[in-house]
Parts: structure tokens; sequence; C-alpha cells
């Protein structure tokens, strides 16, 4: 036994599980250089925006209290709005999650009367409160702001015609999620973001086009900002704060749409002049850094992950071989049992809380129970290895995330030992 064989026996991966993997992976190494191609672009490309907004050692020390003149956070915002080409951007650790991020790109730049259009299915959970799809106090439903949807049709294209039937007078803001969220349809490339805001522009060239753009920044060496998307939100515990953000959101796009947001974040009259960074702008700057390299990390163990579990026959969305355009790896089991013993093996490969069970509780925001595996040193950081899934049918487990990639593979293994030892899996069935 190798070094390396020895010290994952030591950590509980058996030899059998350990040479399945190993023969998983050598059919890997074109996609891996592929992703390893995409994260050296997507690095030049935030050093070039660092550099070209002369980062200085200033700039990552932070300020208190009103914040004025908050060199730090101003000159990060610029570097935001270099990284996605876009003309202005808000980077706050006032901004506390993703779907603050969202629910604030929205409150701020729809108006009692206006209607805002999903085209491509139903949001991510948490903002059907924010909607008011399912009422909620607060809700965009209850300023008079009206919400319609198309679905995706059933082999996941657009369905173009009813998207041009639902855009009227009142139509302000539309609404693309890139990411599948906690659902099995395939997640959007950028490239087709661009195709449906297009065609969006040429029924209502004014309308905003907004893009949930959560766990997909530097997937690709486009952004949904570099085709059209007006406005690009997401969350700083997941891709763009690199592990490394210990809180905070983004809104980068036009100035009118981030300013816009600006001034409901803070105050009418104050808007981005205010909001001290306290002392987490040399952790937005290196996470910011740090992102494109991470992302590839979790890239590549979502990879490992469809095809090490394609091949016993659970539906894996995106499947072994797919284009990828967000970190997000959807494995369906069927069966409360499989989504339990997959988080448990993620959580057994924890850093940070390796001793402790996950198991499926009622979270706020979501309609059903959920169990959630994580061991991060940011709480709740989804950038960080870990696994969610709702306990309902279809029973399947949403995997991302992966600071670096050998942790990533160490999860992954560690899954596949827990379904084996609750007898969920045989791998001596698989014709190797
Ligand atoms: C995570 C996520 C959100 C919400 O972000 P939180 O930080 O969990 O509030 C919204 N949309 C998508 C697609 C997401 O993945």
């Amino acid at each position: 036994m190798s070094k390396l064989q020895e010290m994952y026996a030591e950590m509980g991966i058996e030899r059998q599980i350990y040479e399945y993997g190993e023969s998983v992976l050598n059919r890997l190494v074109p996609r891996f250089r592929e992703i390893d191609e995409i994260a050296e672009y997507n690095q030049m490309k935030v050093i070039k925006a660092m550099q070209e907004s002369k980062v200085s050692e200033a700039c990552l020390l932070g300020t208190t209290g009103y914040g004025y003149n908050d060199l730090g956070r101003d000159t990060l915002e610029e570097v935001y709005a270099k990284v996605f080409h876009t003309e202005d951007a808000l980077v706050r650790p006032q901004i506390t999650c993703g779907t603050h991020a969202l629910a604030l790109a929205l409150m701020s730049n729809l108006r009692p009367g206006d209607e805002l259009l999903s085209p491509v299915g139903k949001p991510y959970d948490t903002l059907e409160e924010v909607i008011g799809i399912r009422p909620s106090r607060g809700s965009l439903a209850e300023y008079g702001i009206t919400y319609s949807q198309v679905d995706l049709l059933p082999d996941g294209g657009f369905d173009y015609e009813n998207i041009r039937k639902s855009i009227n007078g009142r139509t302000r803001l539309v609404t693309i999620q890139r990411s599948k969220g906690y659902q099995t349809r395939p997640t959007l490339s950028v490239k087709r973001i661009g195709e449906l805001i297009a065609f969006i522009k040429t029924i209502k060239p004014d309308v905003i086009c907004m893009v949930d753009n959560c766990y997909g920044e530097f997937v690709e060496e486009i952004e949904p900002s570099d085709v059209g998307a007006d406005m690009i939100v997401g969350s700083l515990i997941k891709n763009p704060g690199g592990g490394l953000a210990p809180i905070g959101g983004y809104i980068a796009g036009k100035k009118e749409c981030v300013e816009n947001a600006a001034f409901r974040l803070t105050s009418p009259g104050l808007g981005k002049e205010v909001g001290a960074s306290l002392g987490v702008l040399k952790d937005f700057y290196q996470g910011l850094f740090l992102a494109p390299t991470v992302t590839a990390a979790a890239l590549k163990g979502a990879v490992f992950a469809a095809n090490l579990y394609e091949p016993f026959g659970f539906g894996v969305v995106p499947n072994s071989e797919e284009s990828r355009h967000d970190i997000i790896q959807a494995i369906t089991f069927g069966t409360p049992e499989g989504v339990i013993a997959f988080c448990q093996g993620i959580q057994a490969a924890a850093s940070v809380d390796s001793h402790v069970t996950p198991e499926p509780w009622d979270m706020p925001g979501y309609d059903a129970q959920v169990i959630m595996a994580a061991g991060a040193f940011v709480s709740g950081s989804s950038i960080e290895l870990s696994a969610d899934g709702p306990i309902k049918p279809p029973y399947a487990v949403y995997f991302q995330g992966g600071l670096t990639w050998q942790h990533a593979k160490f999860g992954i293994l560690k899954t596949v030992q827990a379904m084996k030892n609750a007898g969920l899996i045989d791998i001596n069935s698989l014709k190797l």
C-alpha cells in the first residue's frame, strides 16, 4: 500500500472504495485540465481588476461607525465591477446572505403596480416568501408587486411563446436563476442566459434583467453580465467569497440598479456613502482572489461525484459527461435513507465538527424538513464541502463545495463508504 492509501485506510476508506475512486479519476484527467484552464483565466481576470483598481495595503483595513470614505470598501466595489464588467457594484457585509441580496435587488428596483416575471420556472425556495408565492410578511406581494412565471419546457428549453405572452405593460423586472437550486432541472449556461435576455429585450427593451448568480461565479470564463444582464446577484459565502468571506452579498450591474439597491440597503439620501466595513475587507479581497481556484476545486468534486454515483444507477444532474455551469451536483437516491447516509458521509469528512451526526430538521424558509451536512470554518458556507437535501420526493441530495479538491475527493469517498455501510450500494455489482 502507498502512504496515501494507508492514510485513506486510517481515515475509514476501504481499499475497494479507494480503488473504485482511482479508476473513475483516471478517466477524468482531460475534464480536470479544462477546469484548471478556466480557473487560470479567471485568476488573471481577478488580478487584472485588482491591479487596475490600484488595490493597496490601506484597502485591507476597515472603518467603523458610519463608514464615510471607506477606501477599501469603495475600491472593492470597483474591483467587483471590473471583474464582472459592470458599471457599478454593491459588495457589503451588511447584506446578510444570498436571499437578502436578491430581496434587496428586487425590492429596490420594483415599485407598487410593477410585475416581476420568472421565465425559468419556480425560483429558489427562500425567494417564494420574498416574492409572496407563499404568503409572507413584508413580501413583494404585500407591496402590490405581482408575479408571473413561465415554466421551462419538459426538455429544459425556454417556452418562448408563453414568455412573449406574459410580458406586459407592467413587467418591470425579469429574474433568471442560473443554478438549479433545489430542483433537478439543468443549470443554465451563460450562453443560454444571453439568448433568453436577448429575446426578452426584443419584446421590451427597458425591462430589467436580473440573474440570480448564486453558485455560478467563475465556473465559466464569462458571467451573465457579459451577455446582457442588467444586474447579477450572489452570496459571498458561496463562490466569490473564496471560503474566506465571513458574511456578505453582492449586486453588480447598471449604475441605476445598483444605486437603487444601495438606497434601499442603507437609506434614501445615504446610499453607498455609509456602511462601515469593520474588519472584513482583507477576507473579502483575499477570498475573491482565491475564488477562481476554490471554485475549480468544488467543480472537480462535483464532476467526480457524478462519475462515481452514475454507475450505481442513481440519477445525477448534471450527468457524468455534461458541461458545468454551477458547482452543484444533484444525486437522486429515491429514499430518505440515501439522502441521510450521503449527508452523514460528508459530515464525517469535515475538518470542523466531524464528530456530529446531521439529522433532518424544520429549517426556516423551507416547506419540508431539510438535512444539512457541513463542517465549515464559516458557518453555513456552501463553498465549503457541504451537502443538503429536502426530505421529500424525489429524495435528491444537493452536494457542493470543497475549498480544496483533495478535501472534496475525501468527502465524496466518505459518502460512498457511508452508503456501503448502510447497505445502500454494492460495489461488487459494478462492471469495472
Ligand atoms: C443559495 C442560493 C440562494 C440563497 O442564498 P442564501 O445565502 O442561502 O440566502 C438563492 N438562489 C440560489 C440559486 C442559491 O443557490
